[in-house]
């Protein structure tokens, strides 16, 4: 039961009840009915015998009995017997056993052996003048029961299909119930997936536990809007006072490299100074483009770019690093290929993506990028056959400051680990998205698709 949805649930509990209470009363009206049934042909059988009684007169030394004895008196049947048990007058069904003993007063059942049953009633009668006379009436029990049989029939189409009826009208109206609580699922999960904190459920106000259950979630996100705008404005000012010295120190540290007087040990030591700080500036420039373009101040200019153009600007300008572990930069994209965006984020989009894919790609390796038409969507795919990466780390590098161990190894010291987080960020702002491809040891593909 812990797999299916609350609306399942409900219906099939109160649909499994409604049977129960169903079937129930149905067992009360059987009951009843056939009681009543009963009761209702003892009374009739009764009163037609004892009445009938009356029709039977002793005159002039003959025995008269009425005709009206022999006809079908509502059902029963009539009988009239002297005190030996001879038939005298009227008849019985052919299935009834003739030779039934007799019982004052008392209404008894008889089943014949094919099957149908009875209902016999006798009254021993005494006729002024004769003596005493058997009065007998029969009736079949089999016609009451069928008709209580039809009533079960019935109840037995009609009650599938009644389940039938409220299983469904049950799941409709719950799920209606359930609709507002499927909203606020829906909504909170726009939210964490688009990362977007300004949008609330905003539900109108009413008195129900929905309706507080969306405000406590909106009052929760407000609360984290607010520490997460703390956080990024905290970002973005330390980035800033430290850009200064940075600058200064970075200085310094260029100046003193040009005094002729340094020994060698000096001059190493003064250019370690120098590539951390380097280093670190360019953190800051990062995490300061983050917190910038996270904040949306960064307005997009769309223009028709050329795509193979500008990929090949982008390799020519990563050569060099290429060079050092001999990657070979291809670019298979058809020479006419447009895309729609702003330039300056598709640059260090693909910068980003190219500059990754020769620091993680193989010594003698190549890193390939790609533009494919699909029917729904353009794919501009960059490839390498690189270190890869192992599934357990796949989801986790858009995040800010991630980083697979071995990546400090393969980037030096320069690697921060935000860059995938800003390109999934702007990959987003221009309406597209990206995902990843990557085998551990053989290598990797970041597909954009670009819807049509
Ligand atoms: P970094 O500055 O560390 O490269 P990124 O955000 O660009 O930060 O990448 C996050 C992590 O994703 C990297 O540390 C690296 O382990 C992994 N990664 C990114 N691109 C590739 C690739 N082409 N091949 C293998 N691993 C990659």
């Amino acid at each position: 039961m812990k797999k299916i949805s609350i609306t399942v649930k409900v219906t099939l509990w109160y649909t499994l009840f409604m049977s129960i209470i169903l079937f129930t009363s149905f067992i009360f009206v059987d009951l009843f009915s056939n009681n009543s049934l009963r009761m209702q042909t003892e009374k009739q059988i009764k009163e037609i015998v004892t009445s009938s009684s009356e029709n039977i007169v002793f005159e002039n030394g003959y025995l008269n009995i009425d005709k009206s004895i022999d006809k079908n008196n509502n059902g029963v049947l009539l009988s009239v017997y002297d005190i030996y048990g001879n038939l005298l007058k009227g008849s019985v069904p052919r299935t009834f056993n003739i030779d039934t003993p007799f019982s004052e007063g008392e209404i008894v059942r008889f089943d014949s052996p094919n099957g149908l049953s009875y209902f016999y009633y006798d009254d021993l009668v005494n006729v002024n003048g004769y003596g005493d006379l058997w009065v007998r009436g029969i009736t079949s029990y089999s016609d009451t029961q069928q008709a209580l049989n039809n009533v079960t029939t019935v109840f037995f189409v009609v009650m599938p299909l009644a389940i039938l009826l409220i299983l469904t009208g049950g799941y409709f109206v719950t799920k209606k119930a359930l609709k507002p609580v499927e909203d606020i699922r829906k909504a909170a999960q726009s939210i964490s997936v688009g990362e977007d904190l300004n949008m609330r459920l905003a539900m109108t106000k009413s008195n129900d536990e929905i309706y507080r259950l969306a405000e406590t979630f909106d009052s929760m996100f407000e609360r984290l809007q607010i520490s997460f705008e703390r956080e990024k404005q905290f970002t973005s000012d330390i980035s800033h006072e430290l850009r200064t010295p940075l600058a200064i120190i970075l200085l310094q540290a260029e100046d003193l490299l040009k005094e002729p007087s340094l020994s060698i040990a000096q001059i190493e030591k003064i250019e370690r100074i120098r590539i951390q700080a380097t280093k670190v500036s360019r953190l800051i420039a990062q995490m300061l483009t983050l917190s910038r373009t996270e904040e949306s101040k960064i307005a997009l200019e769309h223009e028709e770019i050329n795509l193979f153009e500008l990929v090949d600007i982008l390799e020519e300008e990563n050569q060099n690093f290429a060079m050092e572990k001999r990657i070979a930069l291809l670019n298979d994209i058809p020479k006419e290929s447009m895309v729609w965006a702003d330039r300056g984020m598709l640059i260090r989009i693909l910068g980003n993506l190219i500059s990754n894919a020769i620091a993680y790609g193989k010594e003698d390796g190549f890193v390939k990028v790609e533009y494919l038409e699909k029917e729904e969507s353009s794919l501009i795919v960059v490839e390498d056959d690189g270190i890869g990466i192992k599934p357990e780390h796949i989801n986790k590098i858009w995040h800010r400051f991630y980083r697979v161990d071995n990546s400090r190894k393969e980037m030096g010291d320069t690697s921060s680990g935000l860059g995938l987080s800003m390109v999934s960020w702007m990959v987003k702002q221009l309406g597209w998205e990206i995902e990843v491809e990557s085998e551990f040891t053989k290598g990797s593909k970041f597909i954009i698709k670009i819807p049509k």
